[in-house]
């Protein structure tokens, strides 16, 4: 019993994977991951099971093949690896460098009427909400900001793509601009950078051109891929397909050389369609520079959710995207990987927290360096969350509840989590997003089971492209390296 006890607390961590046949072990305390040939993975799970003593006894009786192995393995132990994690509790503080994010619901109006959109007028979920944003609410957004959200931060960053097709307000998104550029120079800022989400839909009207056209505006283009795939799910109120709108207004936009840098082309991946890969390519193909591909995030019982019955082919689709990417020759490869190298792109985010290991204690900052607020002024932990009403926080009139704060701040660290407490991929996955969380469980700290099987899945994948462009291809991490990640 006694020996049992002793093995038990000298056990290493660590996560033991298999990716298209190559073998790695992940140290869960310092999110490294380390490629294993058969015998190194032998050797590092003795040491996992038995006392140091007992293992280097039994590894003795192997012969001296295994000495050189046994070293190496030893002198990870004893650089740190493989070693029971001590779990940070407490929150990490807020720094004046980490820059705040303002999800603003600009309007609940749209022009599509897209079938996985939860943000649509049942869309206001039966909410006494007004339609757009008024100025009032707006300018209250603001101040708060200078005030409080933001006060101590040297950045802010305005989202404006949390309900509805923004270019259905100009005049409110005119205001947020405004808005964000008198902040910038009141609080004596860095540049205060206002994205816009838009389907493009309304792209032919000459004042909505102008908008697009604006050297000062950066735009977020709803499409979900190749015409079949987004025509099913981006649809007209009469059921036509949004595709070649979009295409026709992407290419006549595209005329100006310089609008392609300030585009990012936004997809939605659903159960129906997993095929990342001609996902991907297709809005390369659009000449997007900046792309963003998402899981869809849904109730289990869509039939485009992410469930049961889908989650293995978006996980395969997410497996030949990376085969895919590997099999380029290294000046395509860094063309490919550049568009998604960021840490909005769903993939992106977990390539550049596996490549840069480190301890991230919250999924993000939903609660807490993001907020989002509604037509109403009232605030959510993140622009998607508007509208579940549970999690509401507060309001930019009366401020945010000490409570709603303390849940996103302490109780929802990885580290404190029921379930994500004791997962091996806690510290590169962050605990989960919190709306699948609460579509699925009503709850912000319970996961999506679905959500954590992909999610493990993709950290798996990341740390065997991580090891694979280190090893075999040296020249694409350092060009990745200088670009923005945000
Ligand atoms: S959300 Fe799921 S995958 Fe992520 S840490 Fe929690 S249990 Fe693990
Ligand atoms: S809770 Fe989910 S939707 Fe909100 S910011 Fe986090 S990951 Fe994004």
């Amino acid at each position: 019993m006694e020996e049992r006890e002793e093995a038990r607390q000298d056990r290493a961590v660590f996560h033991r994977m298999s990716v298209a046949g190559r073998n790695f072990a992940f140290d869960v305390g310092t999110s490294a991951g380390f490629q294993l040939d058969d015998l190194a993975s032998e050797v590092l799970q003795t040491f996992a099971k038995l006392p140091r003593e007992a293992a280097l006894e039994r590894l003795s009786n192997r012969g001296p093949e295994v000495d050189e192995t046994v070293r190496e393995v030893q002198s990870l132990l004893l650089g740190g690896f493989f070693q029971p994690d001590v779990a940070a509790t407490d929150p990490p503080a807020l720094t004046p460098e980490d820059p705040r994010e303002l999800h603003l619901a600009i309007t609940y109006r749209c022009t599509l009427r897209c079938r996985y959109c939860y943000a649509h007028p049942q869309e206001a979920g039966g909410r006494d909400v007004e339609t757009d944003m008024s100025e009032k609410v707006i300018d209250a957004a603001f101040e708060w900001a200078a005030n409080h959200f933001a006060k101590d931060a040297n950045k802010l960053n305005v989202w404006t793509g949390a309900t509805g097709e923004s270019l259905l307000s100009p005049h409110a998104l005119e205001r947020v601009q405004q808005q964000a550029e008198r902040y910038a120079a009141a609080m004596n800022k860095s540049i205060t950078t206002v994205v816009h989400t838009t389907n493009l839909t309304l792209a032919d009207k000459p004042e909505i051109r102008s908008c697009l056209a604006d050297k000062d505006s950066w735009w977020r283009v709803s499409i979900d891929g190749p015409q079949h795939i987004n025509d099913a799910m981006r649809r007209f109120p009469d059921g036509k397909g949004s595709y070649e709108v979009v295409a026709s207004a992407l290419s006549d936009l595209w005329t100006n050389p310089d609008l392609p840098d300030r585009y990012t082309g936004a997809a939605t991946i659903t159960g129906e369609h997993p095929n990342v890969t001609d996902i991907f390519l297709h809005l390369h193909k659009m000449g997007f520079r900046c792309i963003r591909m998402r899981p869809i995030r849904m109730r289990h019982n869509e039939s485009f959710a992410i469930n049961e019955r889908t989650i293995g082919a978006i996980k395969q689709g997410y497996s030949d995207f990376v085969e895919f990417l590997l099999q380029q020759d290294d000046d395509t490869l860094l063309g490919y990987l550049k568009p998604i190298w960021h840490y909005q792109d769903y993939f992106g985010r977990f390539m550049l927290r596996a490549l840069s290991p480190q301890k991230g204690l919250y999924r993000c900052g939903a609660g807490k360096w993001i907020a989002g607020v509604d037509t109403n002024g009232d605030i959510y932990p993140c622009g998607p969350m508007i509208g579940i009403l549970e999690s509401r926080m507060g309001s930019v009139f009366t401020g945010v509840s000490e409570e709603g704060q303390r849940l996103y701040r302490e109780d929802l660290l990885v580290t404190r989590k029921p379930v994500c407490k004791e997962c091996w991929a806690r510290y590169l996955c962050g605990g989960g997003c919190y709306v699948s969380a609460f579509l699925v469980n009503q709850r912000a700290d319970l996961p999506d089971p679905y959500d954590c099987e992909l999610m493990q899945h993709l950290i798996e994948l990341a740390i065997y492209m991580g090891a694979r462009l280190r090893h075999e291809r040296s020249s694409i991490l350092p060009e990745l390296d200088s670009q923005p990640k945000n």
